[in-house]
């Protein structure tokens, strides 16, 4: 099958192509060099029309077991926002956290083709993939979290040289659970939050193995940059969400001492606490910070106005939030001595100082920050909003006058100290392609996507240009995942099953003596019976039945 798609104004920023006309091949789902005599099966004349790859979010709670406390917990979504099946499509609810077939639909409606899930804890990795295989035609990975687990604390409490079993574990780990990354929640804190500490802030000394934040930080992810994988170490810092929390993320900055490392959702690790409110924007200084430090990418988890639902491993910080919930529900909890579980309703509200505070204080990070190679968009779905916000997220990035109309609306004070007014950077298409696929791609380590040279893996959204971004990125023309048309104007017009994206796929490290008893202590399952298996995983796939 071949596959032509004839004059589109192509965005490929991995190439240095900037909206040139250019006619793409695809034979079997990759792009590949222009046939010397085959005829094409299809064409498309994309003439006027923007093509870029498909897009890569690299920051998703999409699944697992907070993702269904939160459905649970927000019930009113799902019966307020019911979708009724179509001739290809399954029935589904939810407009915060919807069901993972409709998750799946709208991200491939919006021209998204791969996305990660980025808190998956050990215990809940077979509900991910459970999910994942109900989640059909986008590409998916996940991000194991390690940082407050027992057996990763007491190894580093046990030794002074524990390098090598911290790299022996997390590559135990990352096939065990078929990850693609390794994530970090307030390091130490969580744990914590079991011996009764309320805060843990970068140098203090966790309870219960006398270990630092800075500690577990940088042993976690000098071990997973010595390993090699394909995505430094993501991180959530301490003090997620507290004012001065700047102070902490900078300070957290300087003890990676140039290590890789990406920090995620940096918005809410972004405020001061100047001002007669104590709490003030801290995006300037972050921005410099990052464009100092090479070793860092970030994504900013923007936060957009209205009703949504946050979900965290980090108990510690979602208990202190717990007054602010809208409605006032909370569901926090331990998870087999390997994090915990804070979900909460929020509702942003243009007129709250503090959410229209955090509202700047993410389109802060983007204006300023200088590379964006550097930075990938997320609203950390649907901790800052849902990922159908993107859209409106494009056009506040790429349209100073609406920008400054948005920030007419919200509270005066807040929007006065975030000095947003004077910033005029407006994205362009070419930009807006790096931080919504080739940056994450290059970040993640994929070869195959986020770029549409060829070889790659034929995922392509297609937009008619228009005045408005937000309606330009609302309903692409055409997507196309692996070079199969499977949206059409917001509709959905074919299904096909996603691939696992994963970072060691080939076979399962074995796990030390010491490590594998440490393990059968903390743990109800045994550590022989942990590793996720491939019978297993195309099990989940076949049963799943999506196509
Ligand atoms: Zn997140």
């Amino acid at each position: 099958m071949l596959l032509e798609l004839k004059h589109g104004r192509v965005y490929d920023p991995t190439h240095g192509i900037d909206g040139e006309p250019r006619t793409l091949h695809v034979r079997n789902g990759r792009l590949c060099a222009p046939p010397r005599t085959a005829r094409p099966d299809q064409v498309y004349n994309l003439r006027g029309l923007v093509v870029m790859p498909g897009g890569i979010d690299p920051h998703t709670h999409m699944a697992g077991g907070k993702s269904n406390l939160g459905r649970l917990l927000l019930h009113e979504d799902h019966r307020d926002h019911p979708v009724a099946g179509g001739r290809l499509t399954r029935p589904g609810s939810g407009h915060v956290v919807p069901t993972a077939a409709l998750t799946g639909y709208r991200y491939a409606a919006l021209g998204y083709t791969t996305c990660f899930e980025p808190a998956m804890l050990p215990a809940n990795a077979r509900q991910v993939h459970l999910e994942f295989g109900d989640m059909p035609i986008i590409d998916k990975g996940c991000y194991v979290l390690l940082g407050n687990d027992d057996v990763l604390l007491e190894t580093l409490a046990a030794s002074r040289h524990p390098g090598q079993a911290i790299r022996d574990y997390v590559a135990w780990m990352v096939a065990a659970t078929r990850a693609q990354a390794v994530k970090i929640v307030n390091p130490g804190g969580i744990n914590a939050f079991k011996y009764n500490q309320r805060s843990l802030d970068l140098d203090e000394r966790n309870r219960g193995y006398g270990l630092s934040p800075r500690h577990i930080l940088v042993e976690l992810a000098r071990a997973v940059h010595e390993l090699g994988l394909p995505h430094p170490l993501h991180i959530h810092g301490c003090n997620l969400g507290a004012p001065g929390s700047v102070d902490t993320s900078l300070r957290t900055i300087t003890a990676l001492e140039g290590i890789p490392a990406h920090l995620t959702h940096l918005q809410f690790h972004a405020y001061g606490n100047a001002g007669k409110r104590g709490f003030s924007p801290g995006g300037h200084q972050l921005a410099a910070a990052v464009n100092n430090h090479p070793n860092l990418t970030i994504d900013a988890g923007q936060l957009m106005f209205g009703q949504t639902l946050t979900a965290s491993g980090d108990t510690m910080h979602q208990y202190a939030a717990r007054e602010h919930a809208r409605p006032r529900r909370m569901i926090c909890m331990d998870i087999e001595c390997e994090a915990g579980c804070g979900v909460l309703p929020f509702r942003y509200r243009e007129a709250s100082f503090v959410n229209a505070l955090q509202w700047a204080v993410g389109l802060q990070l983007y204006l300023l920050i200088d590379d964006p190679w550097r930075i990938f968009m997320t609203t950390d779905h649907p901790n800052g909003g849902p990922f159908t916000v993107y859209p409106k997220l494009i056009r506040l990035l790429m349209d100073r006058s609406f920008r400054e109309q948005q920030l007419a609306e919200i509270h005066p004070e807040a929007a006065a100290m975030s000095e947003l007014r004077g910033l005029q950077r407006e994205y362009s298409l070419y930009e807006i392609a790096i931080i919504t696929r080739a940056g994450p791609a290059r970040s993640l380590g994929l070869q195959d996507r986020g770029h549409l040279g060829r070889g790659a893996v034929a995922d392509i959204a297609v937009y008619r240009p228009q005045r408005d971004a937000e309606r330009m990125f609302s309903a692409p023309e055409y997507v196309f995942k692996n070079g199969q048309l499977v949206a059409r104007r917001g509709r959905i017009v074919a299904l096909r099953d996603g691939q696992l994206l994963e970072a060691l796929p080939d076979g399962m490290p074995k796990l030390s003596r010491p490590l594998e008893r440490r393990y059968n202590d903390s743990h109800a399952g045994a550590a022989h019976n942990f590793p996720i298996s491939n019978d297993e995983l195309a099990e989940i796939n076949s049963q799943a039945g999506i196509c």
